[in-house]
């Protein structure tokens, strides 16, 4: 039996990246039997664009959504941490994909792709690429192990921090995503197509 005063185990890194292949190569498997693209229809190997709506946005490797994503793992670290404290770090961080790869797989079923185009300002969403998807869940690790390095404090401080920034910068972010999802705010959603045109 472990006792508070056994130092905590070394992170098994080998087994964390084991873990993540596995919900990686799910995620891409199940995401191209819904008929998803691997990459931008453009063609264009930039990996960036930083629209938070254009035909390059959630299609490419990164975008301004992909903070989001960061803010995922701020929150599934200590949220299940704080569930199921006695669980490895290793089935935390697994339950951490599997439910992020979960929702990316429903951010690309049709009837959430529908609700983003009619409820919100993201009229031309069509949906995530692979490869843009595989990096919403890299973003979301990166936001697990910073979370687990910053402790709760700091990490509600830079949850805000984020917040602040991506609604200042592209009008949009993790929390008004999920309120113009869930009730969508006209007065919102005018102010976020001004700027999107
Ligand atoms: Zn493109």
């Amino acid at each position: 039996m472990a006792d508070a005063t056994e130092p905590p185990r070394p992170v098994d890194w080998r087994r964390l990246l084991v873990i993540a292949l596995i919900v990686a190569s799910a995620q891409a498997t199940l995401l191209a039997a819904l008929g998803r693209r691997w990459w931008c229809v453009c063609g264009q190997a930039f990996p960036y664009t930083n629209k938070p709506v254009g035909q390059h946005t959630s299609q490419h490797l990164l975008d301004p959504y992909s903070w989001s994503h960061f803010q995922h793992g701020l929150v599934l670290f200590p949220l299940i941490r704080w569930l199921a404290p006695r669980r490895s770090l290793g089935w935390v961080f697994a339950a951490t994909l599997a439910i992020e790869a979960g929702w990316e797989l429903l951010e690309n079923s049709p009837w959430i792709i529908e609700r983003y185009r009619n409820a919100t300002a993201a009229v031309g969403y069509t949906g995530d690429t692979i490869v843009n998807s595989l990096a919403d869940l890299a973003c979301c690790a990166l936001g697990f192990f910073v979370a687990r390095r910053l402790g709760l404090a700091k990490t509600i401080a830079l949850f805000a921090a984020i917040e602040v920034g991506t609604i200042a910068v592209y009008r949009d972010s993790l929390l008004l995503n999920v309120i113009m999802l869930l009730t969508p705010i006209d007065a919102i959603k005018q102010w976020q197509q001004a700027a999107w045109g």
